[in-house]
């Protein structure tokens, strides 16, 4: 696929002294929707405003279709971005908000008002034309300033928490919605969000951030499945993370915390035996069952139910295993044990779990990344 954005070596600090990005390569392909993910203060909207023009780098370089854009200003560039409230004009009607762009740049009036129909119909608002903002749903105007900041068509769409004004319920509708408007227009999208949910929902790609830099990017379920780093796995989704001891033996690597021992994928590399790792299991890939048997791969280990959280269609589980930490179990109802059939508090269970959905991440590095969370 060809690259239609490249950053190269791109770094911002601030006055004060702050890093807010630190040496950030990263190619990004024609019509692809790429998120940029993590905590607040990590980097992203400054990385976002830098290929708008809203931000210029220290250093480094920004290609746009192999042309340097680094130093142009955002008006130079075929660049929109969408803001957060999404700063409709309050006195204008939204096709006169749609339209303003084309205006401005003397586009005859025939050919703004045709374009502006096609871009509500595009929206599925074909009958908001005369309508002002304050007459619109939330989620009407945030469709308007979509359609306001595609109708130039440009290059590169930029969105800064386009959902952050929304509401949970009208939040999941609308990240729908700008998926499929995404994939109609076939513009490329970089959206930032803090919401990993909703990076997994819209995205081609997730690029992880973390103090200014890329941790891991890729498609969602390579970062979800195989996280490269212990921040990475506990940013993206819930996870286990237990201390265990390993042991190194012909048969591979165990992990031993409490009663519990896990067989390790032999990918995890070099552990030495007798070493400490945090073992990292992700919820649901635990599977609960009265007499779970031990298929390929698999171990299996009993523990006594702590607490139980219904959600509707899923039930966490927290088993203790006689480990430091109680281990979370996600079990989604009616693919086994129904809500009826549950253990209660107290009793025994015997779990599987296969040595390929496990990891071992530095043991450290995971206090570092906990006490951090704590923290913020
Ligand atoms: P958020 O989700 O809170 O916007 P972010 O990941 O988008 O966070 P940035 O806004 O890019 O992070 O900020 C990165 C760092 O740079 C932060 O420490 C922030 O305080 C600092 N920063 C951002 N803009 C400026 C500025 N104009 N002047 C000084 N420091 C800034």
């Amino acid at each position: 696929m060809t690259n239609i954005l490249e950053l190269s070596n791109i770094t911002k600090t601030f006055r004060g002294g702050v890093v807010a990005v630190d040496d950030v390569s990263l190619d990004i392909s024609e019509g692809e929707f790429l998120t940029m993910l993590g905590p607040s203060g990590c980097g992203k909207t400054t990385t976002l405003r830098m290929i708008g023009g809203f931000d210029y780098p220290d250093s480094g370089s920004i290609l746009l279709d192999g042309k340097d854009i680094t130093d142009d200003p955002p008006f130079r560039r075929p660049v929109n971005m969408m803001f957060q409230d999404f700063a409709l004009f309050p006195h204008m009607s939204s096709a006169e908000n749609i339209g303003y762009g084309l205006k401005i740049a003397g586009v005859s009036r025939a050919e703004v008002e045709e374009r502006v129909r096609g871009m509500l119909d595009m929206i599925e608002l074909p009958l908001m034309a005369d309508r002002m903002p304050s007459q619109l749903s939330i989620g009407q105007r945030q469709r308007i300033a979509l359609a306001r900041a595609l109708i130039n068509s440009p290059r590169v769409l930029l969105l800064d928490e386009p959902m952050s004004a929304l509401d949970a319920k009208l939040k999941e509708t609308m990240q729908v919605e700008l998926r499929h408007i995404h994939d109609r227009v076939g513009i490329t999208f970089i959206m930032v969000t803090h919401d990993q949910t909703e990076a997994m929902i819209m995205s081609d790609r997730i690029m992880v951030m973390r103090a200014g830099a890329i941790e891991q990017i890729g498609l969602a379920t390579e970062l979800y499945d195989r996280p490269e780093t212990a921040y990475v796995a506990e940013f993206l989704g819930a996870s286990n993370m237990i201390p265990a001891s390993i042991t190194r033996s012909a048969a591979g690597l165990i992990a031993r915390a409490g009663d519990m021992e896990i067989k390790v994928d032999g990918a995890e590399g070099n552990v030495d035996d007798g070493a400490v790792r945090s073992l990292f299991i992700r919820p649901e890939k635990i599977k609960l069952a009265r007499d779970a048997a031990a298929s390929d791969g698999a171990s299996t280990f009993s523990g006594v139910v702590k607490e139980l959280f219904f959600s509707g269609n899923a039930v966490r589980i927290d088993l203790d295993v006689g480990a430091d930490r109680p281990v979370m179990v996600h079990h989604q109802l009616d693919t086994g044990l129904n809500e009826a059939g549950l253990p209660g508090v107290g009793a025994t269970v015997t779990c599987s779990v296969r040595a390929d959905t496990v990891r071992l991440f530095d043991t450290a590095e995971v206090a570092a990344i906990e006490a951090e969370e704590a923290a913020a």
